[in-house]
């Protein structure tokens, strides 16, 4: 039996590549996150839902290091990664896509792609790869970012995370601002981007679409979890529960 539990606890460890334990995020006075803890593990997809300001992007820039982390731990293939500086995360094998892009406007599509990959890891995602999965990039690839479309721009977002061959992927409210025909373009090509034996933290204002892309997810209400599951395992209402908190 104790022979059992070892090997499942073992197995458990390994395939567990991001573990948020009981985090604690202020900005200044006001609390953000309140002792907030969940992992995800190879090959997974979490989605992470709730209503503006629940402490969704600041959980995603507490693992980036963008967001300073006052009590708990963050661990990546069971390493504290705690306060890291952004660039070592990346370089480590987590990389976001923002919320609202953030791409260098001074530069053209293929500098910020080449930008991002500048502090990755060395790994299978090239200029050419990320072209065959956006082939438009590689018809604007001497453009300067914002002569592009709001979909395309997204697209430079994604290949510029993606240059820096992360293992875990963290991406922040990809259908912002997007016409229902290019998130549906994106969120398709979902498997590709994150990849065989990668991982992803999705945050989506689309309950509908995170719960149909995600294996679990975790819904945040001021910035404390109120469910979380598997993403089929639930009805709309208790979800709507959860996440309005009524
Ligand atoms: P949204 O969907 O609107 O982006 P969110 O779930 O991502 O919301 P956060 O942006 O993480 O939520 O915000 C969590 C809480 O922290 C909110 O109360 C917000 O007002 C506050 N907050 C976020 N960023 C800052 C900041 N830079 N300074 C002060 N308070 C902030």
């Amino acid at each position: 039996m104790m022979y059992a539990a070892f090997i499942w606890e073992t197995r458990f460890l390994s395939d567990t590549l991001l573990n948020i334990d009981d985090i604690e995020v202020f900005y200044g006075g006001a609390q953000a996150l309140h002792g907030v803890s969940l992992s995800v593990s190879a090959s997974e997809t979490l989605a992470l839902i709730g209503a503006n300001g629940a402490g969704k992007s600041t959980l995603l820039r507490s693992i980036c290091g963008l967001s300073r982390v006052r009590s708990g731990d963050i661990f990546f293939r069971g390493r504290s990664i705690l306060n890291e500086r952004p660039n070592r995360v990346t370089s480590l094998g987590i990389a976001m896509v923002p919320e609202g892009r953030r791409l260098f406007s001074s530069l053209s599509v293929e500098e910020n792609l080449i930008l991002g990959g500048h502090v990755g890891r060395p790994g299978p995602w090239t200029l050419d790869r990320v072209y065959d999965l956006f082939p438009v990039l590689s018809e604007r690839r001497r453009q300067p970012s914002p002569s592009l479309s709001g979909g395309q721009q997204q697209m430079v977002a994604i290949g510029r995370a993606l240059m820096s061959n992360p293992e875990v992927l963290l991406l922040d409210e990809l259908s912002l601002g997007l016409a229902p025909s290019v998130i549906n373009e994106i969120y398709a090509l979902l498997p590709r981007i994150v990849g065989e034996g990668g991982c992803a933290i999705i945050v989506e204002q689309d309950v509908t679409r995170a719960m149909t892309v995600s294996d679990r997810f975790v819904c945040l209400l001021e910035g404390r979890e109120s469910l979380s599951g598997a993403s089929d395992s639930l009805s709309r209402e208790d979800i709507t529960r959860a996440y309005f908190g009524t």
